[in-house]
């Protein structure tokens, strides 16, 4: 009998493409996300769940997935699962690391640069009619970018890709993590600073931490009160690293100036969220591996990864590599 995969969500063709070769394709061909009831309910029979950030993989579910081995996840970040059970459980997880790098560096400088230059509120002044003086010397006046100083939290895969483009724009890179990477800080000429003197010194600073206890809330009220008045906070990482109230305080009270957010605490965001009524404040609703090309390589990346664990094969993109301990590949092999 051919393994059974339940896809939760519309995806590019190539990852149907590819599962399909191999197992019996459950494809939920929708945009929204399942209930919570129908996941429970799919996922009872399933060998292998093809899934993304928007479906919780939590105990309950991997409870009932009995014939379960692996999870694929159409995403680097996986706060949405729990790994620590699954892999307790011998269920593999892979994921997508590296495809998106490149991309959701692209998008990081999007949001840095709208908010900089005042990109949105320009355009939104010129299609609402007010644009009525053809040029004035005091005009929405922004921040400059070149020679500045950028502070990069997380100098991981998507950190690095945002401070190889900075040095194009000829910055002066902080970074803080968890990680002293000293090779890195010599390739990429970055300075390696504690988080309090990163947020002290940075006109810019761009979060890339993955979400895990430690991470959450790690930009609140104290350290937004550090930045400086001028400075710009974007985050394309995960929205509850920072306290968005604080932020949403720290915006609007003129503690820092401006913000680039791509992820919030809760998606969608709130249609009456204040953050919505301030003009200091590009958002974007979690797209920053959102391009053709990448979601496509997400997709494949994904489905190999799937069709690897039910081969009996080690894919390079597995999350959980201790979870072959516990369940070894030639116990979850059934291709
Ligand atoms: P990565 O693992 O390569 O890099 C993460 C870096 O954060 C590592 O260097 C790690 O040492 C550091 N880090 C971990 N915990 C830390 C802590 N407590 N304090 C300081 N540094 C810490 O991951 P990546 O591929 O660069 O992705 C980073 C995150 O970006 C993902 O986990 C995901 O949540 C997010 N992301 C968002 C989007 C989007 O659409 N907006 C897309 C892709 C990734």
């Amino acid at each position: 009998m051919r393994p059974r995969v339940y896809i939760t969500r519309k995806i590019p063709e190539i990852g149907v493409k590819i599962l399909r070769e191999y197992c019996e394709v459950v494809y939920r061909d929708e945009a929204p996300p399942p209930t919570r009831d129908e996941l429970l309910k799919m996922i009872e029979d399933a060998d292998a769940i093809y899934c993304t950030l928007s479906e919780a993989i939590d105990r309950e579910l991997i409870d009932r997935a009995e014939k379960l081995k692996v999870i694929g996840t159409m995403s680097v970040g996986v706060d949405h699962i729990d790994v620590d059970y699954a892999t307790k459980k011998g269920i593999y997880v892979v994921y997508t690391p590296g495809v998106l790098t490149e991309t959701v560096a692209d998008h990081t400088w999007a949001l840095l640069l709208a908010v900089a230059r005042r990109v949105v509120e320009a355009d939104s002044i010129i299609r609402r009619g007010d644009w009525k003086i053809p040029w004035a010397p005091t005009m929405m006046l922004g921040y400059d970018v070149y020679g500045k100083v950028l502070g990069i939290i997380g100098l991981g895969r998507i950190g690095q890709a945002v401070a190889r483009r900075a040095k194009g724009f000829n910055m002066k890179i902080l970074y803080y993590d968890v990680v002293r990477m000293r090779e890195v800080e010599e390739e990429l000429g970055v300075e390696y600073a504690p988080l309090e003197r990163l947020l002290r010194e940075s006109d810019y600073v761009s979060i890339h931490v993955p979400l895990t206890p430690e991470t959450r809330g790690l930009i609140g009220e104290r350290e937004l009160r550090l930045m400086k008045r001028t400075a710009i906070l974007v985050n394309t990482s995960r929205g509850p690293v920072i306290d968005q109230r604080a932020l949403f305080r720290a915006l609007k009270e003129g503690w820092i100036a401006g913000a680039g957010l791509d992820v919030f605490e809760k998606e969608p965001i709130d249609p009456d969220d204040p953050l919505l009524k301030l003009e200091n404040v590009v958002l974007t609703p979690h797209i920053g591996s959102a391009s053709h090309e990448t979601r496509s390589k997400m997709a494949e990346l994904t489905a190999t990864g799937i069709i690897k664990v039910l081969r009996g094969e080690r894919p390079e993109n597995l999350f959980n590599p201790e979870v072959m301990k516990v369940r070894p590949l030639s116990e979850v092999k059934i291709l």
